[in-house]
């Protein structure tokens, strides 16, 4: 059975403030875009994903007990496998810019062993993270609150606040600076599970090459490379294989001239 990691999106577009002072992010919106980012890049490891909050746009706010119980049921219905359930949050201090910054993941009253480890894991990756793009990061560390949404879901659960869109270099970091968090937060839930981790770039070497050369202009502009003509088919596949044992993904075209 493949591990899951249930996301819960913070709020919805309807929310009333949860906005950045300059109003140049919305908390709903980073949220969003975090748990699509996060749920690709699970995938890449074979981790099984499933959003509470799937869809925020142009919605009312979704009840803290409503996304627990999705959670619960959706668990129990797959006979419980090994699971880490993440609310996805940004951080406010006030409505106007201060010097309130930092990291900080929460755990409920009631947490599992299980559920304080993986809060320890994701809050020091991205601390970590943070602090090799802005040295004066701050690790507020891992706290207890008993958050609806983490107290009522029965697997180990975890509410991130990645970072405060009312201080302007937290603000900065989670505007520019998605896909560092996200890996961070990869890190520790393969970390969590026991699993190697993956970095983006690795699982697809042909690709890379491709966009590294690729100076054109012309989006819909291709080179083929031809390694040799036949007229065996047997010389030909024997070439094929050459290629492939080499690493390039060669294949047969028929043509008459
Ligand atoms: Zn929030």
């Amino acid at each position: 059975m493949s591990n899951l990691v249930i996301l819960d999106s913070g709020h919805a577009e309807y929310v009333e403030g949860k906005q950045a002072p300059d109003k140049s992010l919305k908390e709903w919106d980073f949220n969003n875009q975090m748990q699509y980012k996060l749920k690709k890049r699970l995938e890449d490891h074979n981790i099984s994903v499933y959003l509470t909050n799937p869809s925020p746009a142009k919605s009312n706010e979704m009840g803290l007990t409503k996304r627990a119980t999705l959670a619960n049921s959706y668990w129990s219905n797959r006979s419980k496998p090994n699971s880490l359930f993440i609310s996805i949050h940004a951080n406010a201090y006030g409505s106007t810019f201060n010097t309130a910054r930092g990291t900080e993941t929460y755990v409920a009253k009631n947490a599992s062993s299980n559920s304080k480890k993986a809060a320890k894991y994701v809050n020091d990756e991205i601390v970590k993270a943070i602090k090799k793009i802005d040295s004066n990061g701050k690790d507020r560390g891992v706290k207890t609150e008993n958050f609806t949404v983490i107290y009522k879901a029965n697997m180990p659960s975890i509410l991130i606040e990645y970072a405060f869109y009312t201080n302007k270099d937290d603000l900065n970091i989670l505007k520019n600076n998605k896909d560092n968090l996200v890996e961070a937060t990869v890190i520790a839930i393969c970390k969590y599970f026991n699993i190697t981790y993956k970095s983006p770039t690795s699982n697809n070497d042909t690709n890379k090459n491709e966009s590294n050369n690729n100076t054109s202009e012309d989006s819909n502009l291709y080179y083929r490379v031809i390694a040799g003509s036949y007229k065996n088919k047997d010389n030909a596949n024997k070439m094929v294989k050459e290629l492939k044992s080499k690493g390039y993904s060669a294949f047969i075209v028929n043509y008459k001239e």
